[in-house]
């Protein structure tokens, strides 16, 4: 028979989403001991902007210039949402700490403290965001200036159209032009895919094959929108270097998922997340999870849709960033919405048939999309009374009942705010 490893820790935290990722940066800067584990999230679909408050109240579609005066609107409205269980203070203290980390790990965020900035969407609408990369940043100052700019598309590279950003954006921003280029770095008939293009562009020989395909269309255009695909791993330097070559401000604008700038942003946190001493172990799942006498939770590491257990982690807390179905994190059976891992009760509509609206694009949204964890102020599950299931358990992100983040446009501050409060509760307990 093998042995099998047994790891310690003070600290698991289950999910390596945006919730999971910002709940490890926290637990870093606190000095907690920490294992971390997951597989794929929803961040590498992500778009890489960082949404904190957009629209509020559903139904009315009513969006926010001012992200703070939105949350205390929607705090007010909705004393269950998640961001109630925070004070303001606290919210903007996590967002300010999260972005200094990304500064940290070497993908910067530029953002107007009390405003969202208005950025370009992959089919050339327009929506209000938080923070914006730092290689996208030139497209909201060029799309609020509206000074003369050029739109970069390739042969082959699927769901991203030149024209039709531009067409979209003409009304309002006429010195836009649209242009399709076949992409230098790869052969011209092959599909073309934006992770495969950022790392051809990694390369300094196909930044200058790039340049030099689009500069004798650049006529008198002050910038140049590309889709994200401006490098993985250096994208500041590719970014530099086609300014450069070009003389000219150059943005990415996101692409369809899975998207570059998530891509990005998962690499950059993990190798941030293991400078800092958090332990990942990557690409596998808690499959079961068990509270000892002594309170602490043993956890069963393995394969998905395996029972066999690898390792085992014994630890003295557990912060659950399991998402909601697409994470994992929540099960829909055939009558109710379960959380497999823990049996926690989920807040939930009482019968399936009131899960969605019979109109799939209802503007009230669906209230599966409000299903979820209920927490109390420490960030714990409760159970049907309101008392905490667990002292030592807590839970961050899209898990979390009372919240639609798609359509209220919180995804990242919801994650980033909630995984600073479990971990904030957390760090009491020691
Ligand atoms: C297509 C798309 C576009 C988006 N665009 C934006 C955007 O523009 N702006 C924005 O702010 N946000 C955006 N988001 C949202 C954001 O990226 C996050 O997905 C969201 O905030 C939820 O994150 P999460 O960490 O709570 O959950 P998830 O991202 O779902 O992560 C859940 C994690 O838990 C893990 N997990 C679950 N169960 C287990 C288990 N038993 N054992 C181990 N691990 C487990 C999963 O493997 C996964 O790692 C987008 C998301 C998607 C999907």
């Amino acid at each position: 028979m093998t042995d099998i490893k047994t790891n310690h820790t003070k600290l698991t935290i289950i999910g390596t989403g945006m919730a999971g990722m910002a709940a490890a940066c926290f637990a870093s800067y606190n000095r907690i001991d920490t294992i971390q584990i997951g597989v794929n999230s929803g961040m590498i679909y992500s778009s890489g902007f960082f949404d904190l408050m957009g629209i509020h109240p559903i139904d009315t579609q009513l969006s926010w210039n001012n992200p703070w005066q939105a949350i205390d609107q929607l705090v007010a409205d909705m004393p269950n949402h998640p961001y109630a269980r925070l004070r303001k203070s606290e919210i903007e203290t996590a967002m300010n700490q999260f972005l200094e980390f990304m500064e940290a790990a070497d993908r910067p965020y530029m953002f107007n403290k009390n405003q969202n900035t208005e950025v370009i969407t992959p089919v050339g609408t327009v929506k209000r965001t938080y923070a914006v990369p730092l290689s996208m940043w030139a497209g909201a100052v060029a799309l609020k200036e509206r000074h003369s700019c050029l739109i970069v598309d390739f042969v082959g590279l699927k769901a991203f159209s030149a024209k039709q950003i531009a067409d979209m954006l003409t009304p309002r921003w006429p010195k836009i032009r649209p242009l399709r280029l076949s992409f230098p770095a790869v052969g011209a008939s092959a599909d073309l895919y934006p992770e495969q293009m950022a790392r051809a562009l990694e390369v300094e020989a196909n930044r200058i094959k790039l340049a030099d395909a689009i500069r004798p269309y650049l006529g008198d255009a002050k910038s140049l929108g590309l889709p994200a695909i401006l490098g993985i791993y250096k994208p500041r330097q590719v970014r530099n270097h086609l300014e450069e070559l070009l003389g000219v401000n150059i943005f990415e604008i996101p692409t369809i998922p899975p998207s570059v700038p998530g891509i990005r942003l998962k690499e950059a946190l993990e190798v941030f997340l293991a400078g800092r001493g958090v332990r990942l172990i990557p690409q596998k799942r808690i499959l079961f999870a068990k509270r000892q006498k002594n309170g602490k939770f043993v956890l069963s590491v393995g394969d998905h849709g395996s029972d066999e257990t690898e390792q085992i982690i014994e630890t003295d807390g557990v912060i659950l960033a399991g998402g909601r179905f697409l994470g994992m994190g929540l099960y829909a059976g055939r009558k109710q919405i379960q959380e497999p891992l823990f049996d926690l009760p989920v807040f939930q509509p009482g019968d399936r048939a009131y899960w969605h609206q019979s109109n799939f694009f209802d503007t009230k949204g669906h209230q599966i999309s409000q299903a979820g964890l209920e927490i109390d102020h420490s960030f714990r599950p409760t159970d049907l009374k309101g008392k905490p299931v667990y002292d030592n358990l807590f839970a961050a992100g899209s898990i979390l009942a009372h919240q639609d983040w798609m359509r209220q446009k919180c995804g990242a501050g919801l994650a980033i705010a909630t995984a600073y409060g479990a971990v904030k509760a957390f760090k009491k307990r020691l």
